[in-house]
């Protein structure tokens, strides 16, 4: 894992305006069934790829935090809301609340998520490739492929077996 990693900005780099140009013709005519068939790709990838063995997104890029996600996550540790967010967010330049520091604190030495139940729903939709529209988010994923396996591997999938 550690290799595949480590290979990913890169390969994200060389693949970034082919990716680009496949994304721009997807969002203009996309595929009737490309919900269906993002499902079948997210389910079939994530069935080869643990996030167990990888927690790259935890390690370093972490999640925007909604009010909400922060009132859930400070009541599952009995903390109150602005204490949660003094002693582990940060506003960031774009004014959203994100986490001071990465590694995310949340994540326990075995890669588990250590608040998984609550965790922020960035956390939980991460990478969006099972998302419907998913032509409408396509330019989150040109930023994922560089640091989840699973998204570089959905994509690469999407261009072989998307005729556009
Ligand atoms: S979602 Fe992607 S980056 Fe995050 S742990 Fe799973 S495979 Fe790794
Ligand atoms: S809250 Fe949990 S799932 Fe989200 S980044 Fe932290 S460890 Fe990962």
């Amino acid at each position: 894992m550690e290799e595949l990693l480590s290979s990913l900005p890169e390969k994200a780099k060389q693949n970034h305006k082919a990716n680009k140009k496949f994304f721009a013709k997807l969002r203009k005519k996309p595929p009737k069934n490309l919900d269906v068939l993002m499902q079948d790709l997210h389910n079939e990838t994530f069935e080869e790829i643990d996030c167990l063995t990888c927690a790259n997104c935890c390690k370093t890029t972490g999640p925007l935090f909604t009010q909400k996600d922060v009132d859930r996550i400070a009541k599952f540790l009995k903390m109150k809301p602005k204490d949660f967010e003094s002693k582990y967010l940060q506003t960031d330049e774009e004014n959203d609340l994100v986490l001071q520091n990465l590694p995310c604190t949340f994540l326990g030495e075995d890669n588990k998520c250590l608040i998984y139940e609550v965790r922020p729903k960035a956390c939980a939709e991460f990478p969006h490739t099972d998302r419907k529209k998913f032509q409408q988010i396509s330019h989150l994923t040109l930023k994922n492929v560089a640091i989840c396996p699973a998204a570089s591997r959905i994509v690469e999938k999407m261009k072989e077996q998307i005729n556009l």
